[in-house]
């Protein structure tokens, strides 16, 4: 069919490849295999290993086996057409076994009288004889030894296509176009990785092979090692090129934009840091270091302050707004609540309470007139400092905006960067976020993002004691709570949902958490734990003898202050609240909390509510009941937040379970998908790809030497559109 066409390329359309034909290729067009080229990178999604030699007297019934011995009988025992029978005797040392094969009556040509050979297969007891009916054969040279069976590619299926008509188009894709790849990886390249490779302790035995191969080795290999070698070889190219990527966008992103400098100095520096009330850990020096640097220069800080709840994030951003206002430019704090907001901006107040900086506040409870007033002063000038919900920040005119802070930003992706500028220059941002990133989504979905992370907890902090509660706890973990009332601490007690009437009619000044939590009102069961109900119980029991508070998202944005402000100033001993307390709620006399219904919430939300008891120097206790019977993901999901009180534990083990989609809006992240790379397997591989891609950037901007034009034409391909690369090309 193709023998005076054009040679095959990696474009032509599957149909075209020799056994393949227009019926087969409209299956695997289904699983996106359309052209030889896809054929050939359809990586095996497993391999089968089989099982080395074994002796007569291993064979298992059932058992897959493979057996290396001489061929000492063959005969056709049937020449019945379509009846046929060939047999033969396998003899070694161990034993002999019978093989059997209807209706191939050919292979008495190749199973013939003295060969030897290894046979693979499930053998089965026929009387006291073991036989395999219609094995693999390998004949092997006379000299061959005991050969090693060979490890066998599994791809992925679609209907109508078998495993082995699947092995067969991708072996013909190899042999037509395996020979005339182009190699992307240079030599040198290679070498210096397989170094760095080994010395990042990935057990590599052979170095990373070129292309040729390599492809055949991914599909074919020969061994373990040569297995590793290949497949090390692509998952390292995928992740290169996509860290090359991610490194041509940081830098760009440093030489499109333009940003005020707004340069620390060891005046302002010591002027700031003299207010904080406490010594600084580590973390939050090398932070503030860090963004001293950063926003000293002419094009936007674009960092990420990650850190577990408790680790001093605030302070941090303070140093970076008083730096943005010590240079004459306004800054703004953009929290996701109200309630945080208002928290924010108390905090603010107290600690620049002499000082000549002047704060506004602007959220969704403020009247019109008030909040006339805010936006007039920040346009004019006279506001330093902003602190807002975020929804309401967008698009408003400062005066000169050199800073922009976003607080708990763990709900999204990279791509979607706010957008405020001030005079035609870009703020610098900071963001942060508390639920901790596992390093391979920093490295990825953040890739072009500066990370900085607080480990450190400041001094003296409390530590948690997390207990998964067991129904018959419950009267024990009261007498607790209430001892520790008695002691003067206060507690928490959180559930899943309002009451079970949904409210229609919201209040025109609703804010976004408002509107979040009668969202997930809106599909409340009849039996679903209320925070009214339970409030409700504990007031007329159990709690009767303490004052006891009730927050949620229906309250108007008066009432939550005034019962968030009775529990901050101590006036009441507990808080009965759904998940508005989730976010930042800093009242460090609270060390009890008691959540229900916390299968219904997830290992990052119980981590960030389990924050909140440990804001003091008082150890914290939190535990956790479900309502009704959990199934065991629920189960195991709730096991490990007892067992993890680490974040980034805790992070990398909801990663595995949910996904990244899930947890960091991954699928908003507008990165394509890996094609054999696992960031979160492969992640001591993708190191080594950030920093050697890194590298290269430095010392090569745009790719431009010769040598890189393969890599670069892939990556442009790749990542061109979705990172914006454009004019590097
Ligand atoms: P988060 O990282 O959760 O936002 P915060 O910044 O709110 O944490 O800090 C938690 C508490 O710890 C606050 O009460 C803050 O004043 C206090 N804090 C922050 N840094 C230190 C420090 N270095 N030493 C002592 N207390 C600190
Ligand atoms: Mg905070």
């Amino acid at each position: 069919m193709t023998e005076n066409s054009t040679p095959t390329t990696l474009a032509t359309p599957a149909q075209f490849l020799a056994g393949i034909g227009s019926m087969r290729a409209g299956k695997l067009a289904k699983i996106g295999l359309r052209t030889a080229g896809d054929l050939l990178f359809c990586f095996p999604r497993n391999y089968e290993f089989p099982a080395p030699p074994s002796k007569v007297d291993q064979l298992r019934e059932g058992q897959s086996a493979s057996l290396v011995g001489t061929i000492v009988d063959a005969e056709i025992v049937s020449r019945t057409p379509g009846k046929s029978i060939f047999g033969a005797v396998v003899q070694n040392e161990s034993g002999a076994v019978r093989i059997v094969f209807f209706n191939q009556s050919f292979r008495a040509e190749q199973i013939t009288f003295d060969r030897r050979v290894m046979i693979s297969g499930e053998p089965k007891l026929n009387g006291l004889r073991w036989e395999f009916v219609h094995p693999k054969v390998t004949l092997l040279e006379e000299d061959e030894g005991i050969a090693k069976p060979k490890i066998l590619p599994i791809y992925p299926l679609t209907e109508g296509v078998k495993q082995n008509e699947m092995r067969r188009y991708v072996s013909t894709a190899i042999e037509a176009l395996c020979e005339s790849l182009t190699e992307v990886l240079p030599t040198d390249l290679r070498d210096k990785v397989t170094e760095a490779l080994r010395a990042a302790e990935i057990d590599l035995r052979l170095p990373l092979p070129d292309i040729h191969h390599a492809i055949r080795s991914v599909h074919w290999p020969a061994d373990e090692c040569d297995l590793k070698a290949a497949r090390t070889r692509f998952v390292f190219q995928e992740l290169l090129v996509m860290q090359l990527a991610l490194a041509m966008r940081r830098r760009k992103l440093t030489t499109d934009l333009r940003s005020t400098p707004l340069p620390t100095s060891a005046m302002l520096d010591a002027r700031i840091t003299n207010r904080f009330p406490f010594e600084l850990t580590g973390d939050q020096k090398a932070a503030m270091l860090a963004i001293g640097r950063d926003m000293g220069r002419q094009f936007p800080m674009n960092r990420l302050l990650q850190g577990d709840v408790g680790s001093g994030k605030t302070v941090v951003a303070i140093y970076a707004m008083m730096l943005a206002v010590g240079n004459s430019h306004q800054a703004v704090l953009m929290a996701p609540t109200e309630v945080l907001a208002r928290q924010h901006f108390q905090t603010l107040s107290r600690m620049l309470a002499d000082s000549r900086v002047r704060i506004g506040l602007l959220c969704g409870s403020q009247g019109a007139a008030e909040r006339r007033e805010t936006l007039e002063k920040t346009a004019s000038g006279e506001i330093d400092l902003l602190v807002g919900t975020q929804s309401l920040l967008y698009g408003i005119e400062f005066k000169s905006l050199g800073l922009c802070v976003i607080d708990e930003q763990h709900k999204f992706g990279v791509r979607q960067r706010v957008q405020l500028r001030s005079g035609g220059v870009d703020p610098h941002y900071l963001v942060m976020s508390a639920t901790p990133i596992p390093r391979s989504v920093a490295m990825t979905i953040f890739g072009d993002v500066d990370l900085t992370t607080l480990r450190e907890k400041p001094p003296g902090r409390g530590s948690v004691n997390t207990y998964l509660g067991r129904d018959q706890w419950r009267q024990r973990w009261w007498t607790f709570v209430k001892k520790q009332l008695d002691e003067g601490r206060q507690a928490f007690v959180v559930a899943p949902r309002v009451s079970a009437q949904v409210a229609t009619g919201e209040s025109q000044t609703a804010t976004q958490e408002d509107v979040d939590d009668v969202a997930s009102d809106a599909t409340t069961d009849e039996d679903v734990s209320s925070v009214e109900s339970v409030y409700r119980d504990l007031c007329n029991d159990v709690l009767a003898d303490y004052q006891v508070g009730l927050l949620h998202g229906r309250l108007s944005s008066d009432e939550k202050r005034a019962v968030m402000e009775a529990f901050a100033d101590g006036e009441t001993d507990v808080l009965v609240s759904t998940t508005v307390i989730e976010v930042g709620i800093d009242v460090p006399n609270a060390t009890v909390m008691t959540i229900l219904g916390a299968q219904r919430f997830g290992l990052a939300q119980l981590h960030q509510l389990r924050g909140r008891v440990s804001r003091g120097t008082h150890a914290g206790h939190v535990c956790v009941f479900t309502d009704g019977e959990q199934s065991p993901e629920e189960f195991e999901r709730l096991k490990v937040f007892e067992d993890t009180s680490d974040g980034f534990e805790l992070a990398e083990a909801d990663f595995r379970m949910r996904g990244p989609g899930d947890v960091f809006g991954a699928r908003q992240s507008g990165l394509p998908p890996m094609r054999i790379a696992d960031v979160m397997n492969d992640i001591d591989v993708l190191q080594v790809a950030r920093e050697i891609a890194q590298a290269t950037i430095d010392e090569d901007p745009e790719l431009s030497d010769p040598k890189w034009q393969p890599l670069k034409k892939q990556l442009m391909r790749r990542y061109g559109k979705r990172l914006d690369l454009g004019d590097v090309a």
